[in-house]
């Protein structure tokens, strides 16, 4: 069942326990902006906390006791209540060990930036911000708790959490933080690749993502986060490009359009489009540089970068697919040229026409007129040759082995793909059966 903030609160008053408010929750109602999860600390330790919640019949989760943290299921979403925390952080250690502290002010000084290190009494309404962190919420200024390099010793992933703020709030660092993030970055190292993770992707989907990576590599966290991406500083191309490759990229970033749903997809794809180009990079004769096929190149440091990272394999092999084909540029009045580009993306034409578009947003040429026929070209066969496009053979494998009254083999795979292939082309229609079986007998000599 489910419990209401009220019942949640009367509980741990009724046991002279404190409970307060803590965390994202209030930095979101301070920005007016709305907060997925609601956090609260209290003195009661874990066993404490948990018998609490569920003498109120309330559902729980102990997935984090280990960490201090029940989770209780309050007017149906689910709210983290934490012991106080306590000093002591091992020092590189891959994740961080949990002391339990006494009071909320000792709880506050082991957040790690101001602007998550305020607390609001449950109970009395007490509002506790010992560190400015409004103050910083106003001004846009991610500040360290405490002496800033520190802080990041004690927890290398708050360098992290620190430029994903940048990106998400649109913040800037404060520079005394900025010098201590520089200080420690290469402890990043030390982290696990999980946690890395989690935070490159939250930049990368934040309101002011180029900001962010901007941020990552300014604190020199770049070749510690994502040495992949290293060479792209100060890698120049030619004149028709305004930006080095790095600064090329954080404008694809930004520029690249995307519904909640493709944001991901479309932000890690504008990353890594052009990670090829350092690589591959050479002189031509006429003294301009070259980047021969780099999105060959590119496509495999992408999938290798991406298997790394653990990112997720469906969305991976997509973005991978999106670096692969983004120098890809079929005439759109040419319609089997148009049908071949939209097969080999396989449904994600829209997801590279974005990528296109963003790409070209930092040339010094404009390439709409050619992306807006190229749309339009798609648009046009996706409504009247979508079953083309599939590339269907019209036989099935089961049909040829009766057909050809011969043991299925690598045979059969031949003739559909070839049978596929011609119906994409448009030299034969998707579901013709007699004519496909015409075509496979000719091809196995038969006729
Ligand atoms: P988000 O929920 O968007 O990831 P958040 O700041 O709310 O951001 P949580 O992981 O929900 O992050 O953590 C809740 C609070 O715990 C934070 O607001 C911060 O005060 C504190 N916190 C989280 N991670 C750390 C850390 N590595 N070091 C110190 N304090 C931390
Ligand atoms: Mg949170």
């Amino acid at each position: 069942m489910t419990i209401t903030h009220e019942a949640l609160r009367e509980a741990f008053r009724a046991r002279g326990r404190q409970l307060w408010l803590v965390g994202g929750a209030l930095r979101d109602r301070l920005l007016g902006i709305p907060s997925k999860d609601i956090d609260y600390a209290t003195d009661a330790l874990p066993d404490e906390i948990e018998e609490i919640a569920r003498s109120l019949g309330a559902k729980v989760s102990t997935v984090g006791k280990r960490f201090g943290t029940i989770g209780v299921l309050v007017e149906d979403t689910w709210v983290e209540i934490t012991t106080f925390r306590g000093d002591s952080y091992a020092g590189g250690s891959r994740w961080p060990e949990v002391t339990f502290g006494r009071t909320i002010e000792e709880d506050l000084a082991r957040r790690d930036f101001t602007i998550t290190a305020f607390a609001e009494n449950a109970h009395t309404g007490e509002w506790l911000d010992l560190f400015g962190g409004e103050a910083d919420l106003r001004a846009g200024i991610i500040r360290a708790v405490g002496d800033p390099a520190t802080r990041f010793r004690e927890d290398p992933l708050r360098i992290l959490r620190g430029v994903r703020f940048v990106s998400q709030l649109g913040f800037r660092l404060d520079p005394a933080t900025a010098a201590g993030m520089r200080e420690t970055a290469h402890l990043i190292a030390t982290l696990s690749q999980e946690r890395v993770t989690a935070e490159l992707d939250k930049l990368l989907q934040g309101r002011a993502p180029a900001a962010g990576l901007e941020a990552l590599r300014e604190v020199g966290a770049l070749p510690h986060a994502l040495p992949e991406l290293a060479a792209m500083p100060g890698c120049e191309q030619n004149r028709f490009h305004r930006f080095d490759v790095w600064g090329h990229t954080l404008a694809t970033v930004e520029a690249i359009a995307a519904t909640p749903e493709t944001l991901r997809l479309r932000r890690w794809a504008a990353l890594l489009h052009d990670i090829g180009k350092p690589a591959v990079r050479h002189r031509k004769p006429n003294g301009e540089w070259g980047f021969y096929r780099h999105e060959v190149v590119g496509a495999e440091l992408a999938a290798a970068l991406l298997e790394r990272l653990r990112l997720g394999r469906a969305e991976s092999h997509v973005v991978v697919l999106l670096v692969r084909r983004h120098m890809d540029r079929p005439d759109p009045a040419d319609r089997r040229a148009v049908r071949r580009f939209m097969a080999k993306l396989g449904g994600h034409w829209r997801d590279l026409l974005a990528l296109k578009r963003a790409d070209n947003a930092s040339h010094t040429y404009d390439d709409t007129a050619y992306h807006d026929a190229l749309e339009a070209a798609c648009l046009r066969a996706e409504q009247e040759e979508a079953e083309a496009i599939r590339a269907e053979s019209p036989l099935s494998g089961d049909e040829l082995v009766r057909m050809f009254d011969r043991p299925p083999g690598p045979w059969v795979g031949v003739i559909k793909r070839q049978l596929g292939a011609m119906v994409l082309d448009g030299e034969l229609a998707p579901g013709d059966k007699e004519a496909a079986a015409r075509i496979a007998r000719r091809l196995m000599g038969r006729d």
